[in-house]
């Protein structure tokens, strides 16, 4: 997708609508502000950017373990952590259409839409706040936790005494998040409501500066893995007036979006900050001993927090492209093949001579290993166009030489070529393509 195309973004929301991907949440009501559904596509794509970073971060790694932590924690966590003071967005509201704000986001002192007067700026804070327990009066006001970072650390204990993990290691985890943002938009891309796939990693102090490298380094390997088109990701480092309260040090991984460069991933140095911040209120004694070095210290954190959504909004922005194929107008979706919501189209090329069954045997046979569709309608370039619009990286389809000799075809999205494989041959085909 080019930068800066917003109709662009308008035709992926449409496909993503049409073809499955991503729904308006209560859209029979009216819908209802920033909130998004994921359709029958949607919901595998996300599990499969979920599972590949999973992969990656803790499956493949001898130094990070896994955690699911509560979504509701207890309130002094996010007093300890800082979020119930500072965890704020400057708000103003437009006097004349009652519009909201980020001050930090405006370039003039007049509101954009009316030009009308603004207030002067407030603060506001972004948790979610909720009652817990049945009786409203007897309730304790709690929070819907606005980081999965939090859940890491008052576990830090835990895991390093459950898992035999030493000091460098890190805890994985991935689940929702809410923030109650004042200007939410871009589609999936700022929502109240998202996942967040997070990594902390727990490293002596003095060592956090080439951990922090290492980090990025490892991100930035991680998209590039996925195929996203290199000139489109960028690290920007953040100033002293963009830290966050916990940082030392802190940088985004950008992407160039229609909209934009914009964050797609933060990794921060939190040095020991949340550790300590846990340990004055708790009280417990969050240190760690080094049995090699002998010694006692609190870690340094180096996190590594990136969108699940916003992810897979890159994903979709980046693959999705309409290329002129003769007098058409072909429009594709070019993900990669280990995170495309279907693998394969499985296709017999008419509806007689057998060819149906034996397309359909190959189709029973292949989705007990990967998510196929089977698909007799239409003519087989639609069929075929349905496929790419969805982002299928391979069609499979079963014609006249099948019947001699056991063959079919592969035809590939990308380069719409084709190539001849023997049916038994398929499922370590798909398997290599799609790892
Ligand atoms: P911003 O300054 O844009 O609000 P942030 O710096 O507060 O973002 P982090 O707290 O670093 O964001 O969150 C880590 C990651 O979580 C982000 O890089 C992004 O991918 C994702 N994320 C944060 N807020 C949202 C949101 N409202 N909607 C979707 N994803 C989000």
């Amino acid at each position: 997708m080019k930068g800066n195309d917003k109709d662009l973004m308008g035709r992926l929301v449409s496909l993503c609508k049409r073809r499955g991907y991503v729904f308006q949440s209560s859209e029979i009501y009216g819908g209802v502000g920033s909130c998004w559904d994921y359709g029958p596509l949607g919901v595998e794509l996300k599990n499969n950017i979920r599972r590949y970073w999973w992969k990656w971060m803790a499956q493949m790694r001898d130094d990070v373990v896994g955690l699911d932590a509560a979504i509701l924690m207890h309130p002094k966590v996010w007093e300890a952590s800082g979020h119930v003071e500072g965890f704020t967005d400057p708000l103003v509201d437009c006097k004349r259409c009652k519009r909201r704000f980020r001050a930090d986001e405006l370039e003039g002192e007049s509101c954009p839409e009316c030009g009308g007067e603004l207030t002067d700026v407030r603060q506001f804070n972004l948790m979610f706040r909720t009652q817990m327990g049945a009786l409203e009066e007897a309730a304790s006001d709690i929070y819907l936790r606005p980081e999965t970072a939090q859940g890491i650390y008052v576990n830090f204990l835990n895991v390093l005494n459950s898992s035999r993990q030493k000091i460098p290691f890190g805890i994985a985890q991935v689940g929702k998040a809410f923030r109650n943002e004042i200007t939410p938009g871009n589609f999936i891309f700022r929502t109240r409501e998202f996942e967040q796939m997070e990594m902390q990693f727990f490293v002596k102090p003095g060592t956090d500066e080439e951990w922090l490298e290492y980090w990025k380094e490892e991100r930035m390997k991680w998209y590039r893995s996925l195929g996203i088109h290199e000139e489109k990701v960028r690290i920007h480092e953040h100033g002293e007036n963009e830290l966050a309260h916990y940082a030392k040090e802190a940088y985004d991984i950008e992407y160039e979006y229609p909209f934009g460069w914009k964050e797609l991933e933060g990794i921060h140095n939190r040095t020991d900050f949340d550790l300590k911040r846990h340990v004055e209120h708790s009280t417990r004694d969050m240190s760690y001993f080094d049995d090699t070095e002998r010694e006692r210290y609190i870690p340094y954190i180096i996190e590594t927090s990136a969108g699940l959504d916003r992810t897979l909004l890159t994903c979709l922005v980046d693959a999705f492209e309409e290329e002129d194929v003769g007098k058409e107008t072909r429009v594709v979706l070019r993900l990669s093949p280990r995170i495309a919501p279907i693998k394969a189209g499985i296709f017999p090329l008419v509806k007689k001579d057998g060819m149906p069954e034996i397309a359909r045997k190959i189709y029973d046979d292949l989705k007990k290993y990967f998510n196929v569709f089977f698909d007799i309608s239409g003519a087989i370039g639609r069929r075929y166009r349905r496929q790419d619009e969805a982002g299928t990286p391979f069609g499979i389809t079963v014609d006249s030489q099948t019947l001699e000799d056991e063959t079919v075809t592969m035809r590939y999205r990308d380069s719409m070529g084709q190539d001849r494989f023997k049916i038994s041959e398929l499922r370590g085909k798909l398997e290599e393509l799609t790892e």
